[in-house]
């Protein structure tokens, strides 16, 4: 997993078609992205936000669940 926060990669002078939900951060074309909840996330913000959603299910290993 990459904790690296890319604010702005622009060194081409391709302009940006949508911007990510949370970071802010801008997608150019043919960056992946990730539509969800109404909102565009890009490849940096999906995994943390995909692990708060799924945060009511996660578990311990050796834990048994109440
Ligand atoms: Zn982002």
């Amino acid at each position: 997993m990459r904790y690296i926060r890319k604010r702005h990669r622009d060194p081409q002078r391709a302009v940006p078609v949508e911007q990510c939900a949370c970071c802010g951060g801008e997608l150019y074309p043919g960056n992946p992205c990730w539509r969800l909840a109404g909102r565009t996330l890009c490849e940096d913000c999906v995994v943390p936000w995909l692990l708060r959603e799924l945060a009511p299910f996660r578990g311990r290993a050796g834990e048994v669940e109440p």
